[in-house]
């Protein structure tokens, strides 16, 4: 099974080591035709606003935004949840709105830019061990959407379907629990 990755920019060589320790071929999404042909679609995180500048230059942003919107398989991490949102804000941006939650960026201030939380009790994962980096916050929740988990009370990991969105980066450390559970969206 192929599994792409979206690699214009950003953290997409630990979500590949983290799909090939789980099973899974990854395949590094740079052009229109590499998204021939995968079974799903991971969005890393990184800079969501140099990731849409190379998806502009390389034509990759209407394909991108017609796949994510498909209702295939998409996993979307910090950037990559930004780029997959209804409505981004702070600084307002253009999205996929291939899932219908809004995001504030870089919405944790600047002395927590980075920080590390487990999640609240009760969720789809428990204690799951969170790395926020300067992350979004989601802010709105469509009513189709399902919180799978949430830190402080602020949703964290979100679904729609087989889209999935995580303000944090599943693809550090070595839990895989959030992977596994969004690739059995595809089998
Ligand atoms: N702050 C970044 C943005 O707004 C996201 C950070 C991340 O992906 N770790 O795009």
């Amino acid at each position: 099974m192929k599994v792409g990755i979206l690699a214009l920019q950003g953290g997409f060589a630990a979500h590949a080591r983290m799909l090939t320790g789980v099973g899974v071929d990854p395949v590094l999404v740079r052009t229109p035709a590499d998204l021939d042909g995968i079974a799903g679609l991971v969005l890393p995180g990184g800079e969501s606003t140099a990731m849409l500048t190379g998806l502009a230059r390389d034509g990759l942003e209407a394909p991108l935004r017609s796949w994510a919107r498909s209702g295939r398989p998409a996993l979307g991490t910090c950037a990559g949840a930004i780029l997959l949102a209804h409505a981004v804000t702070h600084p307002a941006q253009r999205s996929c709105d291939a899932l219908d939650v809004d995001v504030e960026r870089n919405a944790y201030g600047t002395q927590l830019d980075s920080f590390a939380a487990v999640v609240d009790a009760g969720g789809a994962f428990p204690a799951l061990r969170a790395i926020f980096i300067r992350a979004p916050r989601i802010v709105r929740v469509g009513r189709a959407v399902e919180v799978l988990a949430h830190v402080a009370g602020d949703p964290v990991l979100v679904r729609a379907g087989a889209t999935w969105a995580a303000t944090f980066h599943p693809e550090l450390g070595d839990d895989e629990r959030v992977h596994r559970a969004w690739l059995r969206e595809i089998s």
